[in-house]
């Protein structure tokens, strides 16, 4: 008799656990298939684990699977294992894993699609029939739906053809279309050549930091190694963050690899989402180029994983399961070969950690392609505009910048770095902005209550009136929003067409689309956006950057707020000087002495991440220890602080294994969806005895909602 461990699609604490069933004799099962059981008093979908011989201790009273679901394999072996790692690993429930890596509303069969072909003989007098008729007798049989959108005036022949039968359907499963791989259009640089070598040559399951400052050319190098792997029959996939998506992103791809590529976001319609998915299973095509959770997608030969700007914050998912895309790459690079580029020109600094360290490999390209020098970069210090009685958000350096680049058709981006709930208080006179006095923290200021908190030990004060370090009356409530920045441009240079790039301008796609065409274009010559343009876009004709105000990412109440600002500013300044025009970067900052900004100024990653890495270590930050943040939610606020006490208590013990605990404190967002939010934060060590102390307080019943997120990011 022969068993199989299930996995329930039921997310419930008690349910999470693997069921065992009898398998009927002659069902052909196997690990990854998906499953109806009964259960309860009713039935359930599930995931096989695994089948076993049943040895001699068979429990009694075991049911029976009733049916294999689907007419493939759901998920391979390598899935499988991967949802239970993550199980573990992010502390979700398996079913939440695998329900990551299958489509919604996914068949059980592979959807088919609809051939027309011309049967018979017919030879009628001209007309739009005939005409369609012998276009099929011609062209063999051709899919229906590519008739409607080549041909649509056709339409209605095809129904009538149809109808007479001198045209027949059939429903068949998609075939491979014809591919190959064209030429690269550039000759590689001495650089990107041994880049890719290294790459190509590597054993299977290297994996690589692939450090390049903006415009060395990464992308070549990836698609050569890509090159490499699909004439040796695999796959390969490119993971990029979500806003990096752009039409040229996808361009340089599906130009190279003809009609294997296939793309991967949250735009794609489930039916879309459900073809890209079969396609990858039956290697139909071999490259995707997708956002985050494309690493989960079904591939049959997958050989190489290429991370693009892995440091972006965008790779973490925020809701079950927490997973980061880069641990899940390194996993698959463990688990199963696959070869894994790490690609930036300002990595995180866990990565740069472990090239520095050796534990991955480290390849750098210094130089930019063509020799482009890197844009040079003014730092204004926006204290001494002030004194100068400048109270305009543009300093006189980035005015006239601006001026002179509008006045040669030159294109502007203005960048706003500016994170919604962040806010705190500022003195414009001295720079500083208002820390807790007990943790160094900058406090973050809570308008409902007009008050300012310390997100990590609960002290609460009113804003002052004058600036606790110089006592100058000048203090404010900062950051200001995209809108304001574009009235002011107006107000400025009256005749300049701005665009404004934001959260509420980029909800879709084709706002996305139509924002970037437009300003390649040169529809407008001034962006105005958040660090959401700051990503992999390619504008030659832009001349001038301008970052408004630095500050706001470096207080933010995030330890990885210096990487932030450092990244957004390296990021920022690649926008520029990419065509022939040198380009220059104007950076206002009331900060300009942080080693961030100083680092970053200089396109100094080098010294940015010593001085950083230091830091770290002494505070004791990833790389150098985990972090696991656990969230107490409740509609009360008095309840939810009690509660959240509640689990600082238990996770005393985790004082024993080396770990150090935060809080509880209120959340930067404190109050969600009607409830309200605490924040406990664990620093520690990745270790066993921490892991079980953290499971067993998601199993426990607090009565309130205790969200565990194992890596811990802003
Ligand atoms: P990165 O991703 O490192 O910022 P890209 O891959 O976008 O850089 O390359 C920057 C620019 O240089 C692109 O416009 C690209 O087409 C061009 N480029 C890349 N490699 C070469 C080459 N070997 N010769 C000429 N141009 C190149
Ligand atoms: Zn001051
Ligand atoms: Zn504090």
């Amino acid at each position: 008799m022969r068993l199989a461990d299930v996995v329930l699609d039921r997310i419930a604490r008690g349910l999470d656990r693997t069921w065992t069933y009898e398998v009927p004799a002659g069902m052909e099962i196997s690990k990854g298939c998906r499953v109806r059981v009964p259960f309860g008093k009713g039935k359930a979908q599930g995931i096989v684990l695994a089948v076993r011989e049943a040895n001699d201790a068979v429990p009694s009273g075991l049911k029976c699977i009733e049916a294999v679901t689907d007419n493939y394999v759901a998920l391979s072996p390598l899935m499988v294992d991967l949802g239970q790692w993550m199980a573990e690993e992010y502390l979700c429930f398996p079913s939440q894993a695998y329900k990551a890596m299958l489509p919604n509303g996914l068949d059980s069969e592979e959807p088919t699609v609809v051939l027309v072909e011309a049967v018979g003989e017919r030879a009628k007098r001209a007309s739009k029939k005939q005409r369609l008729w012998t276009i099929l007798r011609e062209r063999g049989p051709l899919l229906q739906t590519r008739i409607h959108e080549e041909m649509p005036e056709l339409a209605r022949s095809l129904r009538e053809l149809i109808k007479e039968g001198s045209v027949v359907i059939r429903h068949e499963l998609p075939q491979r279309l014809p591919q190959s791989i064209a030429p690269s259009p550039f000759t590689l640089t001495t650089e990107q050549q041994q880049a890719a070598e290294r790459i190509i040559t590597s054993a299977p399951g290297s994996v690589w930091l692939l450090e390049g400052v903006t415009g060395s050319g990464k992308t070549e190098v990836y698609l050569q190694a890509i090159e490499s792997v699909l004439r040796a029959g695999g796959q390969a996939l490119v993971l990029v963050p979500e806003i990096a998506l752009t039409p040229q992103t996808v361009l340089r791809f599906s130009e190279r690899f003809i009609n294997m590529v296939g793309l991967w976001h949250s735009g794609l319609s489930p039916a879309e989402r459900t073809k890209t998915w079969h396609d990858v299973r039956t290697q139909r095509i071999s490259v995707v180029v997708g956002v985050r959770s494309a690493v989960f997608l079904p591939f049959a030969k997958l050989g190489l994983i290429v991370m693009d700007e892995e440091h972006e914050s965008t790779y973490k998912q925020e809701e079950h399961p927490r997973y980061h895309t880069r641990e899940v790459a390194m996993w698959l690079a463990r688990q199963a070969g696959v070869k894994l580029v790490l690609g930036s020109a300002t990595p995180s600094l866990e990565t740069a950690f472990y090239a520095r360290q050796g534990l991955i490999g480290w390849i750098r390209l210094d130089s930019r392609v063509g020799d482009r020098a890197l844009p040079p970069v003014t730092v204004v210090d926006m204290r001494h505009e002030l004194k100068e009685g400048n109270h305009s958000i543009f300093s006189s350096v980035l005015q006239d910048a601006v001026s002179e680049a509008l006045e040669q058709h030159e294109q502007v981006i203005l960048f706003l770095n500016r994170r919604g709930y962040a806010s705190f208080v500022l003195c414009r006179e001295c720079g500083k902005a208002i820390e807790c006095p007990r943790c160094a923290v900058t406090m973050t200021y809570h308008q409902h209550e007009d008050a300012l908190i310390c997100h990590y030990c609960f002290y609460t004060t009113k804003p002052p009136r004058a600036c606790p370090s110089c006592h100058s009356p000048k203090i404010r409530y900062f950051g200001a929003g995209t809108e304001r920045v574009v009235e002011e441009v107006q107000k400025l240079w009256p005749n300049a067409r701005v665009s404004r790039a934001d959260r509420d301008t980029l909800r879709n796609r084709a706002g996305y689309e139509a924002l970037y065409f437009d300003f390649v274009e040169h529809k407008a010559d001034v962006l105005v956006g958040t660090q959401m343009i700051a990503k992999g876009m390619d504008f030659p004709n832009v001349s001038v950057v301008g970052i408004i105000a630095a500050d706001v990412a470096l207080h933010l109440p995030d330890f990885r707020r210096a990487e932030r600002t450092f990244q957004l500013m390296v990021q920022a300044s690649g926008r520029t000087g990419r065509g022939n025009r040198p380009g220059t970067v104007v950076v206002q900052t009331y900060d300009p002495d942080h080693f961030a900004i100083a680092h970053a100024a200089r396109h100094d990653y080098d010294g940015f991440y010593r001085q950083e890495i230091e830091f770290r270590q002494e505070l004791q930050y990833p790389p150098f220890a985990n972090l696991w943040l656990l969230e107490v939610a409740d509609a009360s606020v008095q309840e939810a602080r009690r509660k959240a006490e509640r689990v600082a208590h238990v996770v005393q013990s985790l004082l024993a294994y080396g770990c150090e605990i935060l809080g509880p404190a209120p959340a930067p967002l404190p109050k969600l969806r009607e409830r309200y939010r605490f924040h406990i934060l664990v620093k520690g060590p990745k270790s066993e005895d921490v892991y079980h102390v953290l499971r067993e307080l998601e199993r426990e019943d607090f009565g309130c909602r205790i969200t565990v997120d194992p890596y811990y990011m802003l």
